[in-house]
């Protein structure tokens, strides 16, 4: 028999809680995010009956066209894991609970205004280029300090956690422990980290959200 995305979905759950014990966490504290990017909305509907609840999204347009049906009527936490353009800063406000991929002072600028208009504020995570790569958004380590602290004390953002996508070709851990060691030193309790290839990965780093799409859908075409 083949095997639907509710199997793998429920695969992902046990290894989840797993990982989360063997290193004395509890299952509850990470929070599956399911990255429902390029995956049509007729699929995500059943994930949404099985109690999936975080959805991660790359772009603001697919989103605003997938999303709004779809949520009506739920409880759901629609989450910005791609890069925002500062001309997009006010639907995403309007559209995400969560903004992962805050980046550079001029779109935190942009959200602060944005966010002031609106009233209403989505949670900020800073996504930090933990790699250090030129192909990669984020911040510098060497820069996230002074970043995270420019957000909150210049323009009034609460930075509710990090966010990274480590290096494809080496071993995530010591990114992740970075990740983990920045946010502790800024007083930042949550952790956006590990995908499908290293989840587990980052729960024993301490990741409290794993972003994963793969391993659910299937390899994207
Ligand atoms: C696509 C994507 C993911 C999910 O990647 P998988 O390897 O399919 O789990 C996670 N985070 C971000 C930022 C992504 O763009």
């Amino acid at each position: 028999m083949q095997e639907t995305d509710l199997d793998r979905l429920a695969g992902v759950r046990d290894k989840i809680a797993r990982a989360a014990r063997d290193c004395g966490r509890k299952p509850e504290a990470v929070t599956l995010v399911c990255v429902s990017k390029t995956i049509a909305a007729e699929r995500l509907g059943p994930l949404v009956s099985a109690g999936v609840a975080d959805f991660g999204e790359n772009r603001v347009q697919e989103a605003a066209g997938k999303w709004p049906a779809l949520r009506e009527g739920r409880a759901l936490t629609l989450r910005l894991i791609g890069p925002l353009q500062t001309n997009k800063a006010r639907e995403a406000v309007a559209l995400f609970d969560v903004i992962e991929t805050l980046d550079r002072p001029k779109l935190a600028v942009e959200l602060a205004r944005e966010i002031d208009r609106a009233g209403k504020a989505p949670q900020l995570f800073v996504q930090v280029n933990i790699g250090e790569e030129p192909q990669k958004a984020g911040v510098a380590p060497s820069q996230a300090d002074a970043f995270i602290r420019s957000c909150r004390d210049d323009l009034n953002l609460p930075i509710a956690g990090l966010m990274c996508i480590p290096p494809a070709d080496a071993l995530a851990s010591p990114f992740f422990a970075l990740l983990a060691k920045i946010a502790k030193r800024n007083g930042i309790s949550r952790l956006s980290m590990g995908m499908s290839a290293d989840y587990e990965l980052a729960i024993q780093l301490g990741a409290t959200e794993v972003r994963v799409g793969s391993a659910i859908f299937g390899a994207r075409g």
